[in-house]
């Protein structure tokens, strides 16, 4: 497995029926996402006006968003003033062309990457490598995935799946080293001094952003481990490639989201590295600038009145540590780089609803709504999903058993016949295995001898 993507090769039921028989990734994950889950809400309850800040964040998204085009147009204009170049891409082919042809321009045939979940969404590596190009991960736990040839399964700890001994098995037989103890302090330092080579003689770097500010032109990253800086500034060519949902106005408004993303993200007050870039600085980083403005579906996304608050998402993963269903299937299972609840919404609607498997990842979910709850631009990721079920899930004899519910329940005499039917209409669709599906899994709720009405009316006054 390599690469990324936002195809699932499976539905999401056979795919997690796969994952939920790793016994390992269910450990790793729950220690990881319950010790990310304590950490955020300390930090998450410091701050009094945290409801506010979350509504402006999700404001100050669909303002931005409601003027994306404007706000790309100004993008465009002062990235190219400050001595960048612009590129469009409609579609992931567009936008890996746009790259291999700049690196081939330079005779360049390895480039090192931060950032990269947007380069995984277009299969970037794959596409690099069938070109000669090798893309080097520079991030620790993409570095471990490039590695270990596994796909990312969280946005922000893509190895969240691997714990710390195989890391260093796969060190030890990737990288060559003996490593005598799996402290972090130690696998990390091996992977400092391998990926150290590799900044010093990349003379082209790829990135991803967390954000650009149109007014200004500038285009930032938000990290923890300083690869970003070193990826930023040592290569000669740099090269953006950056979802055009990410535009802001303003500075005022990267003010209000720097709130909200660490906390939500890492748990931290502050993040450590948060490198900002306009253009090109004469003898100062790289020489050469390219921005690539990327669509893959993101338009279609905003024309859909429900579904377009997905396009706040700032990345910051809160939705996959909270989640019950990704907390015990693991990223893998979603198909696609961006897995959890966020990844059950966005990964369909980026493929415009047309994929079947990708249409399964909305039943990826039990409606509890902590989803909801965590996210820091309240993106109502349950309405979302009950929303994209309805235009999936054509079932008709469903369909036509919910307007029967609904026939019933609108009138109080034909409900109250109902209920004293319901005894006979359990019995009659046990036997006939009509709820199969249902009971297969739960128990079939048994059904009182008297109704609440029935009760009510006979009961001493
Ligand atoms: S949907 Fe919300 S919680 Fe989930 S990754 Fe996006 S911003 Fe974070």
């Amino acid at each position: 497995m390599s690469g990324g993507g936002i195809r699932p090769a499976t539905s999401f039921t056979s795919a997690a029926r796969e994952t939920l028989k790793n016994r390992t990734l269910r450990a790793n994950l729950g220690f990881a996402t319950r010790t990310i889950c304590a950490k955020r809400e300390r930090v998450v309850d410091e701050i009094e006006d945290w409801q506010a800040t979350r509504s402006a964040g999700a404001a100050l998204k669909d303002h931005a968003l409601a003027n994306l085009e404007e706000n790309l147009l100004l993008l465009e204009k002062q990235v190219e003033a400050a001595g960048g170049t612009v590129h469009w891409a409609a579609t992931a082919q567009e936008a890996v062309e746009i790259v291999a042809k700049i690196a081939r321009s330079h005779r360049i045939s390895e480039v090192v990457k931060v950032k990269s979940i947007t380069s995984d969404e277009i299969e970037l590596n794959d596409s690099l490598k069938k070109q000669g190009i090798e893309a080097i991960e520079t991030d620790l736990a993409e570095l471990i995935c490039q590695l270990a040839d596994d796909s990312p399964s969280h946005i922000l700890v893509p190895a969240i799946h691997k714990n710390r001994e195989e890391i260093r098995q796969l060190f030890a037989t990737k990288l060559g080293v003996e490593i005598e103890s799996s402290e972090p302090h130690r696998l990390a330092e091996v992977a400092r001094l391998h990926l150290r080579e590799k900044f010093l003689t990349a003379k082209m770097a790829v990135s991803g952003a967390n954000f650009a500010v149109a007014s200004t032109g500038s285009i930032g990253i938000v990290e923890s481990e300083g690869n970003g800086r070193m990826c930023l500034t040592l290569p000669d060519i740099l090269v953006t490639i950056m979802g055009i949902e990410k535009v802001l106005p303003e500075w005022s408004d990267v003010a209000t989201l720097m709130r909200l993303l660490p906390r939500s993200s890492t748990a931290e007050r502050m993040n450590p590295y948060t490198s900002v870039w306009t253009g090109v600085t004469p003898g100062d980083g790289p020489q050469e600038f390219h921005l690539i403005l990327l669509d893959n579906g993101r338009t279609n996304v905003l024309d859909d009145p429900v579904g377009r608050q997905t396009l706040r998402c700032i990345r910051c993963s809160a939705c996959l540590n909270v989640c019950p269903v990704y907390q015990r299937v693991g990223g893998h299972a979603y198909g696609s780089v961006y897995p959890g609840p966020i990844g059950a919404i966005l990964t369909p609607q980026l493929l415009a609803m047309a994929d079947e498997n990708a249409n399964t990842l909305p039943f990826a979910s039990s409606m509890c709504g902590a989803c909801y709850e965590a996210c820091p631009v309240k993106i109502n990721i349950p309405e979302v999903l009950a929303y994209l079920r309805g235009k999936t899930h054509k079932q008709p004899v469903e369909l036509a058993a919910f307007q029967v519910a609904y026939w019933v329940m609108s009138d109080s005499r034909r409900f109250s016949a109902a209920l004293r039917g319901k005894r006979i209409g359990a019995s009659v669709a046990s036997m006939f295995g009509l709820v199969k599906g249902w009971t297969d899994s739960r128990e079939m709720p048994e059904v009182p001898a008297e109704s609440f009405r029935d009760w009510w009316r006979k009961r001493d006054r």
